[in-house]
């Protein structure tokens, strides 16, 4: 059976026990919205580690909580469209972004087949990519990034956390 098959099957079960949410609020009640990392150990975790339950603020997750311009749409849409007044940006302990070395991830993309004229594509790999060296100073970046954009409202606060892994901390990153 396929993984696809697999999750089809989960689905079917859990249909059994899902209530419509069509008449649950689109608006988050608590105007938040959070820029976190795709990273697993977050799923759920981080939810419950900042009291948010389902409802309470938008969770955007990108790799390395970085904003490229497509995510960055992301945010401003659902800025304005959640009427979100404050944005934590998340980073964390332990990031897999903060150790990703571009010919390592070259190697590997080159092993699934993709050619090495579309990776010639790119000057600095590893700047597309969103690697970095320092998880604080890339939420610093981050939150520079959103101040300084020219669709972020003035009056959205925007404050920037790290999250540990380890102990389940979270600390203000100024
Ligand atoms: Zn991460």
């Amino acid at each position: 059976m396929s993984v696809f098959d697999e999750i089809i099957q989960s689905n079917r079960e859990y249909q059994k026990k899902h209530k419509s949410l069509e008449a649950f609020p689109l608006l988050p009640r608590r105007k938040l919205a959070v820029l976190t990392c795709v990273d697993m150990r977050l799923q759920g975790v981080l939810e419950e580690a900042l009291g948010l339950k389902l409802g309470d603020a938008v969770f955007i997750r990108t790799a390395g909580n970085n904003l490229n311009y497509g995510e960055m749409r992301s945010v401003i849409t659902a800025v304005f469209k959640y009427d979100i007044r404050a944005l934590l940006v998340v980073g964390h302990e332990d990031c897999g972004m903060g150790r990703c070395e571009e010919n390592q991830l070259q190697e590997v993309m080159l092993q699934r087949g993709i050619k090495e004229e579309a990776l010639a594509e790119y000057d600095n790999l590893e700047m597309w990519l969103g690697c970095f060296r320092d998880e604080r100073e890339n939420v610093r970046e981050t939150v520079k990034k959103l101040s300084d954009y020219s669709l972020t409202p003035e009056d959205l606060e925007i404050q920037g956390f790290f999250f540990s892994i380890t102990t389940g901390e979270l600390q203000p990153v100024t």
